[in-house]
Protein backbone atom coordinates (compact mmCIF):
# COMPACT_ATOMS: atom_id res chain seq x y z
CA UNK A 1 0.00 0.00 0.00
CA UNK A 2 1.03 3.76 -0.52
CA UNK A 3 2.17 5.90 1.60
CA UNK A 4 -0.89 7.71 1.03
CA UNK A 5 -3.58 4.82 0.61
CA UNK A 6 -2.16 3.79 4.35
CA UNK A 7 -2.90 7.13 5.23
CA UNK A 8 -6.41 7.24 3.62
CA UNK A 9 -7.38 4.10 5.61
CA UNK A 10 -6.10 5.10 8.62
CA UNK A 11 -8.28 7.86 8.59
CA UNK A 12 -11.26 6.39 7.70
CA UNK A 13 -10.36 3.53 10.37
CA UNK A 14 -10.36 6.46 12.87
CA UNK A 15 -13.53 8.00 11.36
CA UNK A 16 -15.16 4.39 12.00
CA UNK A 17 -14.12 4.12 15.60
CA UNK A 18 -15.45 7.64 15.76
CA UNK A 19 -18.79 6.38 14.65
CA UNK A 20 -18.89 3.43 16.73
CA UNK A 21 -18.29 5.93 19.83
CA UNK A 22 -20.84 8.05 19.13
CA UNK A 23 -23.28 4.61 18.23
CA UNK A 24 -22.39 3.44 21.60
CA UNK A 25 -23.81 6.05 23.43
CA UNK A 26 -27.62 5.11 21.44
CA UNK A 27 -27.04 8.35 19.06
CA UNK A 28 -26.85 7.73 14.84
CA UNK A 29 -24.02 8.34 13.30
CA UNK A 30 -22.89 8.34 9.66
CA UNK A 31 -20.20 8.80 7.06
CA UNK A 32 -21.69 12.90 5.10
CA UNK A 33 -21.04 14.78 2.43
CA UNK A 34 -17.97 14.66 0.06
CA UNK A 35 -16.07 11.58 1.69
CA UNK A 36 -19.49 10.12 0.59
CA UNK A 37 -19.27 10.76 -2.93
CA UNK A 38 -15.80 10.63 -3.17
CA UNK A 39 -15.80 6.84 -1.98
CA UNK A 40 -18.92 5.94 -4.17
CA UNK A 41 -16.56 7.14 -7.13
CA UNK A 42 -13.82 5.02 -5.77
CA UNK A 43 -11.78 8.16 -5.35
CA UNK A 44 -9.31 9.02 -1.99
CA UNK A 45 -11.46 11.37 0.44
CA UNK A 46 -9.59 14.50 1.88
CA UNK A 47 -11.28 14.05 4.90
CA UNK A 48 -13.97 12.19 6.19
CA UNK A 49 -17.08 13.69 7.63
CA UNK A 50 -19.35 12.82 10.49
CA UNK A 51 -23.34 13.79 11.06
CA UNK A 52 -25.01 12.59 14.36
CA UNK A 53 -28.11 13.10 15.75
CA UNK A 54 -25.89 13.89 19.24
CA UNK A 55 -25.46 17.72 19.97
CA UNK A 56 -22.23 19.31 20.36
CA UNK A 57 -22.42 19.21 24.76
CA UNK A 58 -23.78 15.89 24.30
CA UNK A 59 -20.44 14.58 21.68
CA UNK A 60 -17.82 17.01 23.67
CA UNK A 61 -17.54 14.55 26.77
CA UNK A 62 -17.44 10.96 24.73
CA UNK A 63 -14.11 12.00 23.41
CA UNK A 64 -10.65 12.87 24.83
CA UNK A 65 -8.89 15.01 22.51
CA UNK A 66 -12.20 17.96 21.33
CA UNK A 67 -12.09 21.05 19.58
CA UNK A 68 -15.09 23.11 20.08
CA UNK A 69 -14.66 25.33 17.36
CA UNK A 70 -17.48 25.29 15.38
CA UNK A 71 -19.73 24.02 18.04
CA UNK A 72 -22.47 27.08 17.54
CA UNK A 73 -23.35 25.52 14.72
CA UNK A 74 -22.81 22.26 15.66
CA UNK A 75 -19.28 21.08 14.65
CA UNK A 76 -17.36 19.34 17.34
CA UNK A 77 -13.39 18.15 15.92
CA UNK A 78 -12.24 15.04 17.30
CA UNK A 79 -8.44 14.81 17.29
CA UNK A 80 -6.79 11.72 15.96
CA UNK A 81 -3.99 9.89 16.61
CA UNK A 82 -0.89 11.75 15.22
CA UNK A 83 -0.45 11.96 11.63
CA UNK A 84 -4.98 10.88 11.01
CA UNK A 85 -5.58 14.50 12.07
CA UNK A 86 -9.05 15.48 13.05
CA UNK A 87 -13.03 14.26 12.15
CA UNK A 88 -15.20 16.62 11.79
CA UNK A 89 -18.49 15.95 13.42
CA UNK A 90 -21.39 17.74 12.78
CA UNK A 91 -24.92 17.58 14.56
CA UNK A 92 -27.87 17.20 12.06
CA UNK A 93 -29.28 20.48 11.17
CA UNK A 94 -31.07 22.50 8.95
CA UNK A 95 -29.49 25.91 8.37
CA UNK A 96 -31.59 29.43 9.41
CA UNK A 97 -32.08 32.53 7.16
CA UNK A 98 -29.43 33.82 4.96
CA UNK A 99 -29.09 37.09 4.89
CA UNK A 100 -25.86 38.13 3.93
CA UNK A 101 -25.42 36.42 1.03
CA UNK A 102 -22.79 33.33 2.23
CA UNK A 103 -23.28 32.18 6.34
CA UNK A 104 -26.72 31.29 7.90
CA UNK A 105 -27.97 34.00 10.59
CA UNK A 106 -28.58 30.55 12.93
CA UNK A 107 -28.71 27.01 13.04
CA UNK A 108 -31.87 24.54 14.37
CA UNK A 109 -30.83 20.35 15.01
CA UNK A 110 -33.06 18.34 13.39
CA UNK A 111 -32.93 14.97 11.07
CA UNK A 112 -30.78 13.06 8.34
CA UNK A 113 -33.04 14.47 5.68
CA UNK A 114 -32.97 17.97 6.66
CA UNK A 115 -29.37 17.89 6.90
CA UNK A 116 -29.36 16.69 3.45
CA UNK A 117 -31.73 19.61 2.31
CA UNK A 118 -29.49 22.21 3.55
CA UNK A 119 -26.14 20.71 1.75
CA UNK A 120 -25.38 22.73 -2.08
CA UNK A 121 -25.29 19.63 -4.58
CA UNK A 122 -26.95 16.07 -4.81
CA UNK A 123 -23.48 14.46 -4.96
CA UNK A 124 -22.23 16.32 -2.04
CA UNK A 125 -25.76 15.45 0.32
CA UNK A 126 -25.57 11.74 0.58
CA UNK A 127 -25.05 9.68 3.75
CA UNK A 128 -23.13 6.29 4.37
CA UNK A 129 -23.45 3.56 6.79
CA UNK A 130 -19.60 2.00 7.04
CA UNK A 131 -20.95 -0.49 9.42
CA UNK A 132 -24.00 -1.10 7.70
CA UNK A 133 -22.71 -0.61 4.56
CA UNK A 134 -25.59 1.28 3.22
CA UNK A 135 -25.98 4.39 1.42
CA UNK A 136 -28.87 7.13 2.84
CA UNK A 137 -29.71 9.25 -0.14
CA UNK A 138 -32.49 11.39 0.55
CA UNK A 139 -31.39 13.41 -2.49
CA UNK A 140 -30.69 11.76 -5.77
CA UNK A 141 -27.25 11.60 -5.10
CA UNK A 142 -26.70 8.54 -6.26
CA UNK A 143 -28.44 9.04 -9.66
CA UNK A 144 -26.62 11.67 -10.41
CA UNK A 145 -23.65 10.68 -9.77
CA UNK A 146 -23.98 7.74 -12.19
CA UNK A 147 -25.10 10.72 -14.93
CA UNK A 148 -22.46 12.37 -14.47
CA UNK A 149 -24.33 15.58 -13.20
CA UNK A 150 -23.67 18.58 -10.96
CA UNK A 151 -27.30 19.70 -9.54
CA UNK A 152 -28.48 22.02 -6.82
CA UNK A 153 -30.41 20.48 -3.98
CA UNK A 154 -33.83 21.95 -4.58
CA UNK A 155 -34.33 25.47 -5.92
CA UNK A 156 -31.14 26.42 -7.64
CA UNK A 157 -32.22 29.82 -7.62
CA UNK A 158 -32.82 30.08 -3.62
CA UNK A 159 -29.97 27.77 -3.04
CA UNK A 160 -27.54 30.12 -5.19
CA UNK A 161 -28.83 33.17 -3.46
CA UNK A 162 -28.31 31.85 -0.07
CA UNK A 163 -24.80 31.61 -0.47
CA UNK A 164 -23.34 32.70 -3.25
CA UNK A 165 -19.85 30.86 -2.90
CA UNK A 166 -22.00 27.62 -3.91
CA UNK A 167 -21.78 29.26 -7.66
CA UNK A 168 -18.11 29.21 -7.92
CA UNK A 169 -18.11 25.49 -6.27
CA UNK A 170 -20.54 24.04 -9.15
CA UNK A 171 -18.05 24.76 -11.32
CA UNK A 172 -15.22 23.63 -9.60
CA UNK A 173 -17.40 20.22 -9.17
CA UNK A 174 -18.42 19.59 -12.50
CA UNK A 175 -14.48 20.62 -13.36
CA UNK A 176 -12.78 18.50 -11.33
CA UNK A 177 -14.84 15.42 -11.68
CA UNK A 178 -15.98 16.11 -15.85
CA UNK A 179 -19.40 16.44 -14.96
CA UNK A 180 -22.22 18.21 -16.88
CA UNK A 181 -24.06 21.28 -14.92
CA UNK A 182 -27.40 20.76 -14.93
CA UNK A 183 -29.65 22.94 -16.82
CA UNK A 184 -31.74 24.74 -14.36
CA UNK A 185 -28.67 24.87 -11.50
CA UNK A 186 -26.76 26.50 -14.93
CA UNK A 187 -29.31 29.16 -15.58
CA UNK A 188 -29.58 29.60 -12.00
CA UNK A 189 -25.48 29.92 -11.62
CA UNK A 190 -25.54 31.88 -14.68
CA UNK A 191 -28.26 34.60 -14.06
CA UNK A 192 -26.56 34.61 -10.29
CA UNK A 193 -23.40 34.69 -11.26
CA UNK A 194 -23.50 38.52 -10.94
CA UNK A 195 -23.72 38.57 -7.15
CA UNK A 196 -20.50 36.69 -6.59
CA UNK A 197 -18.72 40.03 -4.92
CA UNK A 198 -20.68 39.39 -2.27
CA UNK A 199 -18.64 36.79 -0.93
CA UNK A 200 -15.00 37.83 0.43
CA UNK A 201 -12.11 37.97 -2.24
CA UNK A 202 -10.10 35.33 -0.09
CA UNK A 203 -12.93 32.55 0.09
CA UNK A 204 -13.06 33.63 -4.03
CA UNK A 205 -9.22 33.13 -4.50
CA UNK A 206 -9.43 30.04 -2.77
CA UNK A 207 -11.76 28.83 -4.79
CA UNK A 208 -9.48 29.80 -7.97
CA UNK A 209 -6.60 28.75 -6.31
CA UNK A 210 -8.01 24.88 -5.78
CA UNK A 211 -10.07 25.00 -9.43
CA UNK A 212 -6.67 26.33 -11.04
CA UNK A 213 -4.11 24.15 -9.42
CA UNK A 214 -6.42 20.74 -10.41
CA UNK A 215 -5.57 19.00 -14.07
CA UNK A 216 -8.62 20.03 -15.27
CA UNK A 217 -7.86 23.58 -14.20
CA UNK A 218 -8.85 24.42 -18.52
CA UNK A 219 -12.39 23.32 -18.22
CA UNK A 220 -12.85 25.05 -14.65
CA UNK A 221 -11.52 28.43 -16.14
CA UNK A 222 -13.55 27.87 -19.22
CA UNK A 223 -16.53 27.27 -16.60
CA UNK A 224 -16.11 30.14 -14.54
CA UNK A 225 -16.02 32.24 -17.31
CA UNK A 226 -18.80 30.64 -19.67
CA UNK A 227 -21.24 31.41 -16.61
CA UNK A 228 -20.21 35.01 -16.16
CA UNK A 229 -18.21 34.40 -12.70
CA UNK A 230 -14.93 35.68 -14.14
CA UNK A 231 -16.01 39.28 -15.35
CA UNK A 232 -17.62 39.55 -12.10
CA UNK A 233 -13.96 38.60 -10.26
CA UNK A 234 -11.55 40.14 -12.67
CA UNK A 235 -12.89 42.91 -14.90
CA UNK A 236 -9.48 42.50 -16.88
CA UNK A 237 -10.71 38.47 -17.91
CA UNK A 238 -13.60 40.03 -19.66
CA UNK A 239 -11.38 41.91 -22.43
CA UNK A 240 -10.29 38.96 -23.60
CA UNK A 241 -13.08 39.35 -26.24
CA UNK A 242 -11.21 42.22 -27.54
CA UNK A 243 -7.99 39.66 -28.84
CA UNK A 244 -9.73 37.63 -31.75
CA UNK A 245 -8.61 33.92 -30.80
CA UNK A 246 -7.09 34.96 -27.63
CA UNK A 247 -9.94 32.90 -24.89
CA UNK A 248 -9.37 29.97 -26.68
CA UNK A 249 -5.77 29.95 -26.80
CA UNK A 250 -5.75 30.78 -23.01
CA UNK A 251 -7.49 27.37 -22.77
CA UNK A 252 -5.72 25.39 -24.82
CA UNK A 253 -2.56 26.24 -22.99
CA UNK A 254 -4.13 26.04 -19.42
CA UNK A 255 -4.51 22.43 -20.99
CA UNK A 256 -1.46 21.31 -21.91
CA UNK A 257 0.48 22.61 -18.46
CA UNK A 258 1.74 19.72 -16.58
CA UNK A 259 -0.71 18.31 -14.15
CA UNK A 260 0.92 19.58 -11.32
CA UNK A 261 1.69 23.20 -11.77
CA UNK A 262 1.57 25.60 -8.47
CA UNK A 263 -1.08 28.67 -8.81
CA UNK A 264 1.14 30.88 -10.06
CA UNK A 265 2.20 29.15 -13.03
CA UNK A 266 -1.36 28.50 -13.54
CA UNK A 267 -2.75 31.96 -13.36
CA UNK A 268 0.55 33.07 -15.90
CA UNK A 269 -1.37 30.91 -18.20
CA UNK A 270 -4.33 32.41 -17.49
CA UNK A 271 -3.47 35.70 -17.94
CA UNK A 272 -1.03 35.56 -20.42
CA UNK A 273 -2.43 37.63 -23.08
CA UNK A 274 -3.39 40.36 -20.30
CA UNK A 275 -0.67 42.43 -21.78
CA UNK A 276 -1.60 41.67 -25.85
CA UNK A 277 -4.97 43.03 -25.25
CA UNK A 278 -3.70 45.73 -23.26
CA UNK A 279 -0.63 46.86 -25.98
CA UNK A 280 -2.42 45.51 -29.22
CA UNK A 281 -2.25 48.10 -32.18
CA UNK A 282 -1.94 48.22 -35.86
CA UNK A 283 1.45 48.65 -37.14
CA UNK A 284 2.65 50.61 -40.04
CA UNK A 285 2.30 47.09 -42.35
CA UNK A 286 -1.18 46.38 -41.26
CA UNK A 287 -0.24 43.82 -38.89
CA UNK A 288 -1.19 43.48 -34.81
CA UNK A 289 1.68 44.31 -32.85
CA UNK A 290 1.94 44.35 -29.37
CA UNK A 291 4.74 46.64 -27.94
CA UNK A 292 6.42 46.35 -24.44
CA UNK A 293 2.89 43.36 -23.69
CA UNK A 294 5.48 41.38 -21.15
CA UNK A 295 5.98 43.79 -19.12
CA UNK A 296 2.45 44.88 -19.16
CA UNK A 297 1.15 41.53 -18.40
CA UNK A 298 3.59 41.05 -15.27
CA UNK A 299 1.91 45.04 -14.08
CA UNK A 300 -1.95 43.72 -14.82
CA UNK A 301 -0.98 40.63 -12.80
CA UNK A 302 0.18 42.76 -10.13
CA UNK A 303 -2.98 44.50 -10.32
CA UNK A 304 -4.54 41.23 -10.41
CA UNK A 305 -3.22 39.53 -7.99
CA UNK A 306 -3.44 42.66 -5.36
CA UNK A 307 -7.49 42.93 -6.25
CA UNK A 308 -7.45 39.11 -5.29
CA UNK A 309 -5.29 39.81 -2.00
CA UNK A 310 -3.00 37.08 -3.31
CA UNK A 311 -0.12 36.69 -1.00
CA UNK A 312 3.27 38.80 -2.29
CA UNK A 313 5.00 35.63 -3.31
CA UNK A 314 2.14 34.35 -5.71
CA UNK A 315 1.65 37.90 -6.85
CA UNK A 316 5.68 38.69 -7.57
CA UNK A 317 6.28 34.98 -8.99
CA UNK A 318 3.43 35.19 -11.76
CA UNK A 319 4.17 38.51 -12.65
CA UNK A 320 7.90 37.57 -13.52
CA UNK A 321 6.68 34.57 -15.10
CA UNK A 322 4.67 37.26 -17.21
CA UNK A 323 7.09 39.24 -17.71
CA UNK A 324 9.60 36.67 -18.92
CA UNK A 325 7.12 35.10 -20.93
CA UNK A 326 8.66 35.82 -24.52
CA UNK A 327 12.67 35.62 -23.16
CA UNK A 328 12.87 31.97 -23.74
CA UNK A 329 11.84 31.56 -27.26
CA UNK A 330 14.39 34.47 -27.98
CA UNK A 331 17.10 32.25 -26.00
CA UNK A 332 19.48 31.57 -29.17
CA UNK A 333 19.52 35.65 -29.72
CA UNK A 334 20.87 36.60 -26.14
CA UNK A 335 24.35 37.44 -25.12
CA UNK A 336 25.89 34.75 -22.95
CA UNK A 337 25.56 37.49 -20.39
CA UNK A 338 21.70 38.10 -20.87
CA UNK A 339 20.98 34.20 -21.33
CA UNK A 340 23.19 33.06 -18.06
CA UNK A 341 21.17 35.92 -15.95
CA UNK A 342 17.85 34.48 -16.77
CA UNK A 343 18.70 30.74 -16.51
CA UNK A 344 19.13 31.59 -13.18
CA UNK A 345 16.09 33.33 -12.04
CA UNK A 346 14.17 31.19 -9.04
CA UNK A 347 11.27 30.76 -11.90
CA UNK A 348 13.08 29.10 -14.51
CA UNK A 349 11.57 25.90 -14.25
CA UNK A 350 7.94 27.37 -14.30
CA UNK A 351 9.14 29.50 -16.93
CA UNK A 352 10.00 26.69 -19.20
CA UNK A 353 6.94 24.80 -18.42
CA UNK A 354 4.33 27.78 -19.65
CA UNK A 355 6.34 28.16 -22.81
CA UNK A 356 6.58 24.33 -23.15
CA UNK A 357 2.72 24.62 -22.91
CA UNK A 358 2.54 27.07 -24.94
CA UNK A 359 4.15 25.28 -27.73
CA UNK A 360 2.45 22.20 -27.28
CA UNK A 361 -0.96 24.88 -27.52
CA UNK A 362 -0.24 26.68 -30.27
CA UNK A 363 1.98 24.84 -32.64
CA UNK A 364 4.99 27.34 -31.67
CA UNK A 365 8.53 26.37 -32.63
CA UNK A 366 9.86 24.80 -29.78
CA UNK A 367 13.19 24.54 -30.76
CA UNK A 368 14.80 27.94 -28.93
CA UNK A 369 13.15 25.97 -25.98
CA UNK A 370 15.04 22.94 -26.71
CA UNK A 371 18.19 24.82 -27.54
CA UNK A 372 18.04 26.93 -23.87
CA UNK A 373 17.65 23.74 -22.29
CA UNK A 374 20.49 21.92 -23.20
CA UNK A 375 22.34 25.44 -22.83
CA UNK A 376 20.96 25.10 -19.07
CA UNK A 377 22.40 21.82 -18.28
CA UNK A 378 25.75 21.70 -20.76
CA UNK A 379 26.67 24.50 -19.73
CA UNK A 380 29.09 25.31 -22.94
CA UNK A 381 30.14 28.98 -22.61
CA UNK A 382 31.02 27.98 -18.76
CA UNK A 383 29.07 28.20 -15.28
CA UNK A 384 25.51 29.97 -15.09
CA UNK A 385 26.18 31.45 -11.66
CA UNK A 386 30.00 31.59 -10.94
CA UNK A 387 31.61 33.24 -7.59
CA UNK A 388 32.27 37.07 -8.64
CA UNK A 389 35.43 38.15 -9.96
CA UNK A 390 35.16 41.28 -7.83
CA UNK A 391 33.08 42.68 -5.33
CA UNK A 392 32.51 46.11 -3.45
CA UNK A 393 34.71 45.03 -0.94
CA UNK A 394 37.63 44.50 -3.40
CA UNK A 395 36.82 47.90 -5.00
CA UNK A 396 36.95 49.59 -1.49
CA UNK A 397 40.26 47.75 -0.85
CA UNK A 398 41.85 48.89 -3.84
CA UNK A 399 41.66 52.35 -2.82
CA UNK A 400 38.37 53.53 -4.78
CA UNK A 401 35.81 55.64 -2.97
CA UNK A 402 31.91 54.03 -2.29
CA UNK A 403 29.88 55.89 -4.91
CA UNK A 404 26.81 54.85 -6.85
CA UNK A 405 29.15 54.13 -9.70
CA UNK A 406 30.42 51.17 -8.01
CA UNK A 407 26.81 49.13 -8.58
CA UNK A 408 27.62 50.15 -12.30
CA UNK A 409 31.62 49.14 -12.59
CA UNK A 410 30.44 45.92 -10.75
CA UNK A 411 27.32 44.67 -12.88
CA UNK A 412 30.04 45.66 -16.27
CA UNK A 413 32.54 43.06 -14.54
CA UNK A 414 29.95 40.82 -14.29
CA UNK A 415 28.51 40.79 -17.70
CA UNK A 416 32.16 40.52 -19.04
CA UNK A 417 32.53 37.67 -17.00
CA UNK A 418 29.55 35.88 -17.56
CA UNK A 419 30.24 36.52 -21.56
CA UNK A 420 33.21 35.02 -20.73
CA UNK A 421 35.75 38.28 -22.11
CA UNK A 422 37.22 38.00 -18.60
CA UNK A 423 38.71 35.62 -16.29
CA UNK A 424 40.35 36.73 -13.53
CA UNK A 425 40.45 39.45 -11.09
CA UNK A 426 43.46 40.99 -12.50
CA UNK A 427 41.32 41.32 -15.68
CA UNK A 428 38.43 42.59 -13.90
CA UNK A 429 40.31 45.23 -12.24
CA UNK A 430 41.60 46.66 -15.65
CA UNK A 431 38.31 46.45 -16.76
CA UNK A 432 37.47 48.85 -14.24
CA UNK A 433 40.35 51.23 -14.46
CA UNK A 434 38.99 51.69 -18.05
CA UNK A 435 35.70 52.38 -17.24
CA UNK A 436 37.29 54.76 -14.51
CA UNK A 437 38.93 57.03 -17.11
CA UNK A 438 35.84 57.15 -19.25
P1 LIG B 1 -13.53 18.63 -1.09
O1 LIG B 1 -13.06 17.32 -1.59
O2 LIG B 1 -13.16 19.78 -1.97
O3 LIG B 1 -13.22 18.87 0.36
P2 LIG B 1 -16.23 18.45 -0.15
O4 LIG B 1 -17.51 18.08 -0.81
O5 LIG B 1 -15.77 17.59 0.98
O6 LIG B 1 -15.13 18.56 -1.26
P3 LIG B 1 -16.19 20.59 1.75
O7 LIG B 1 -16.03 22.05 1.51
O8 LIG B 1 -15.14 19.87 2.52
O9 LIG B 1 -16.40 19.93 0.32
O10 LIG B 1 -17.60 20.41 2.44
C1 LIG B 1 -18.07 19.18 2.96
C2 LIG B 1 -19.57 19.05 2.69
O11 LIG B 1 -20.29 20.11 3.32
C3 LIG B 1 -19.96 19.13 1.23
O12 LIG B 1 -19.83 17.88 0.58
C4 LIG B 1 -21.37 19.63 1.30
O13 LIG B 1 -22.27 18.58 1.65
C5 LIG B 1 -21.34 20.58 2.48
N1 LIG B 1 -21.03 21.97 2.08
C6 LIG B 1 -19.81 22.55 2.04
N2 LIG B 1 -19.88 23.83 1.65
C7 LIG B 1 -21.19 24.08 1.43
C8 LIG B 1 -21.92 25.22 1.01
N3 LIG B 1 -21.30 26.37 0.74
N4 LIG B 1 -23.26 25.11 0.91
C9 LIG B 1 -23.89 23.94 1.20
N5 LIG B 1 -23.26 22.83 1.60
C10 LIG B 1 -21.93 22.88 1.71
MG1 LIG C 1 -14.05 18.06 2.20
Amino acid sequence: MSDSASLVARRRQFAIEVIERLRSFGYQALFAGGCVRDLLMGREPSDFDVATDARPEEILPMFRRVCEVGAVFGVVRVVGPPGVGEVEVATFRSDGAYLDGRRPESVVFSSPEEDASRRDFTINGMFYDPIQDTVIDHVGGRADLDAKVIRAIGDPFARFREDKLRLLRAARFAARFGFSIEAETWSALRAMAPEVGVVSVERIAQELEKMLTHPSRSKGYGLVRDAGLLDAILPMSARAAELEGSWERTLRILAALPERVDFATALAAAWIDWGRIETRRIGATGAAEYPGHAECAARLARLGGRTLRLSNETIARTSRLLEFQEALWAAPELSDAQLKRLLIIDEIDDLFTLHRAEARATGRDPAPLDWAERYRIEQPRGPLDPPPLLTGHDLKQAGLRPGPKFAEWLDAVRTAQLDGAIATREEAMALVERLRGE
